[in-house]
């Protein structure tokens, strides 16, 4: 039996294989298609930090190769249920896969905008993903609906491809990045239609035209296209865990920052976990979180009982854990009792004067640490 599962290879399912890599753990993720989930659609990532731009497929395979370099197992399956029965863990795709604790990292599937045509044209024009399959549609015309970060981007990719580009979107202002937005009003072959609605998508065998409605006048109109791209959001992927997990009303799980749910051993990482912002750094963010929770908590029986940082209580990996406060009381959770050497292990959260350090003489609080040389990281 494995450690960890880790469900999806987007950013917060590799991130959190690199971490739980690093802690020692035995891991696995568990991807349906390609590496790099949403990552892989966009052509170039201008926010991610270190790069100033970086095409996301490049991104996704590095990041792969990075959790597989560590010792992380990569897995291609389909996973067709989760078996969320504490203490019997599993992730069935065509074989059963137990672990001691799982990540959640499914992420998201594109959002369909539920117009005539728009089924019957699936895969003849009509299409998700711009990257794909904008360069089948080279030269020709195209539309994009959407106004959030993904039409746009959307809409400057297709820019450099297709001959004219059609954005429609339902405001009159947009959702999406500002930056964007200017690169975009400066593309010659960019057209936007703010406050018009596409109401179908007409063709006989593929797409020949998108039919949209001004939202001010009331007028229809008809734009000749062989292509209508839609970047109208994104649902959760979290149809497995229905009746297993709560779910607010977008069909995300609430869940505190390191991702621990109600379930001992189950964490979520990632788009599925409510938060503010969708980003792929904040993703990342959660894999490290919840892989470092995990890491803490398998290791719970074996260290950090040893070390007498937490409860019998707590070694429940989530049962006596309190979302907002932590293990038993919030930061200073441990009643300001110190670990010898001035740190946890390695795959322990560090810092935080009241959490591990030492109190030292004269009452600062700083947290006692190893120089950084010394330390297992
Ligand atoms: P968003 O939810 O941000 O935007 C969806 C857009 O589609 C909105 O403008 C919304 O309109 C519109 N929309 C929704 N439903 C319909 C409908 N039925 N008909 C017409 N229009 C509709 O989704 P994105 O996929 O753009 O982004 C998802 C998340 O990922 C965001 O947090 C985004 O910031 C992030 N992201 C970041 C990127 C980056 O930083 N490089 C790249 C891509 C995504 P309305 O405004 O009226 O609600």
């Amino acid at each position: 039996m494995r450690d960890l599962i880790i469900v999806g290879g987007g950013p917060a399912g590799l991130t959190a294989a690199i971490y739980a890599a690093r802690a020692g753990l035995s891991v696995a993720v568990v991807e349906r298609g390609f590496a790099g989930g949403q990552m892989t659609a966009t052509a170039d990532i201008v926010n991610y930090p270190g790069f100033e731009t970086i095409d996301g497929a490049e991104l996704a395979r590095r990041m792969e190769a990075h959790a597989r370099g560590l010792g992380a197992e990569v897995l291609t399956g389909e996973v067709r249920a989760l078996w969320l029965k504490p203490g019997a863990l599993t992730v069935v795709t065509e074989s059963e896969l137990p672990a001691r604790a799982l990540i959640l990292a499914m992420g998201t599937r594109r959002r369909k905008l539920a117009i005539p045509g728009e089924e019957r044209l699936a895969g003849r024009g009509v299409s998700y993903c711009a990257v794909c399959d904008g360069a089948f549609f080279k030269d020709r015309d195209v539309a994009v609906v959407g106004g959030g970060d993904t039409a746009l981007e959307d809409a400057a990719y297709l820019a450099g491809v297709c001959r004219q580009v059609t954005l429609v979107h339902r405001r009159g202002a947009f959702r999406g990045g500002r930056h964007l937005e200017e690169v975009l009003r400066r593309l010659p072959n960019v057209t936007l239609r703010l406050e018009h609605v596409a109401e179908e998508i007409l063709g006989d065998k593929a797409v020949q035209a998108l039919r949209v409605r001004d939202l001010g006048t009331r007028a229809a109109a008809e734009l000749p296209v062989s292509a209508v791209f839609v970047a109208v959001g994104v649902v959760p992927d979290t149809a497995l865990l229905r009746g297993s997990l709560p779910l607010d009303a977008e069909g995300r799980v609430e869940a505190p920052e390191d991702g621990r749910t109600q379930i001992p051993g189950v964490f979520v990482a990632g788009d599925l976990r409510q938060k503010p912002v969708y980003q792929i750094v904040t993703a990342c963010a959660d894999g490290a979180m919840a892989a470092t929770a995990a890491a803490r908590c398998l290791r719970g029986g074996r260290i950090w009982k040893l070390w007498g940082c937490v409860r019998d209580a707590d070694l429940q990996c989530g049962a006596a854990y309190d979302g907002r406060r932590g293990f038993g009381g919030g930061m200073g959770a441990h009643g300001g009792r110190a670990y010898p050497f001035g740190g946890p292990p390695g795959d322990m959260p560090r810092g935080g004067a009241g959490r591990c350090g030492r109190r030292r003489r004269g009452g600062d609080a700083r947290p006692h640490r190893r120089p950084l040389s010394h330390r297992r990281l």
